[in-house]
């Protein structure tokens, strides 16, 4: 059905329902999160098919989680704002297992709606030290000024656009990522610029966000946090801080020299809080 057609369906389908959708607008503003207002109901003329809007049941988000510290406070918080919950996470060929383990025992302790993972080989190119077995994961530095080698090429878009994906498929409008650019190691795509932009392409690339009025946002609510603000924040909303891992290097217990280890213990000690997942 092309576009022209498909409009005046709807606006038909908009006239016989429109007096049954306001009230249903009305009533279930209460339950629903991706309504229009009544105002912006008969403003806007880009209402195509209002009924698009009853498909999202409650509101919904999708959290990118990783089972680092960031996306485990972005998780709980999401949670705590009501939202259903829909975790996100990749094996995406990264040095070691033990980050994915974690973000399973996360998404089971906060109780998510549903858990996907998925597999995305990103170690058939590598280009990073996480990702290419015969690189070396260097020793941190805190004053570094150049992006190191544990940089992932264009990870975070990719993840994103997955994200994307499965929130259209699922009708959630909120998509949420844990980046920070404070105090982190000069990921390009961990920058405001890159989520804007993220955001800009995911409404133009998605029936949702191009066609029924309905975009989805990219939330980075911690893009101007410090780490240690994250923590305090995480342990109000009762982060299981032990269940995380930060460290590039895998094993059993964190390394405590790379690039993640130095950045989450700094943090902790900035916080006053003990680093749970060290005891
Ligand atoms: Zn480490």
């Amino acid at each position: 059905m092309g576009h022209g057609k498909r409009a005046q369906k709807c606006r038909t389908i908009d006239r016989k329902t429109a007096k049954l959708s306001f009230y249903g607008c009305l009533s279930s503003r209460i339950f629903f999160n991706a309504l229009p207002s009544p105002r912006s109901f008969f403003k806007d003329r880009n209402y195509s098919c209002f009924i698009n809007h009853l498909v999202i049941v409650m509101k919904k988000a999708v959290v990118l989680l990783s089972g680092g510290l960031d996306s485990a406070v972005t998780l709980y918080m999401v949670k705590s704002q009501g939202y259903e919950v829909h975790a996100l996470s990749f094996d995406y060929g990264q040095r070691h297992s033990r980050e994915l383990k974690a973000a399973k025992s996360l998404a089971q302790e906060a109780g998510v709606v549903s858990h996907q993972v998925v597999s995305l080989r990103l170690d058939q190119w590598g280009g990073s030290s996480l990702t290419d077995s015969t690189m070396q994961v260097e020793d941190g530095n805190v004053n570094r000024e150049d992006i190191p080698v544990t940089y992932v090429p264009a990870r975070n878009m990719v993840f994103l656009s997955v994200a994307a994906s499965f929130a259209e498929a699922v009708k959630a409008q909120d998509i949420f990522i844990g980046v920070s650019q404070v105090d982190y190691s000069g990921y390009v795509d961990c920058r405001e610029e890159f989520i804007e932009a993220m955001e800009n392409a995911v409404n133009k690339g998605t029936v949702m966000g191009a066609e029924q009025n309905i975009p989805i946002r990219i939330h980075a609510p911690f893009i101007h946090k410090t780490k240690s603000e994250e923590i305090q924040m995480g342990k109000e909303l009762g982060v299981p801080f032990e269940l995380t891992w930060s460290c590039y290097r895998g094993g059993t217990k964190p390394c405590g020299t790379c690039d993640s280890c130095l950045l989450r213990a700094k943090a902790f000690e900035d916080a006053g809080v003990v680093d749970k997942a060290l005891v």
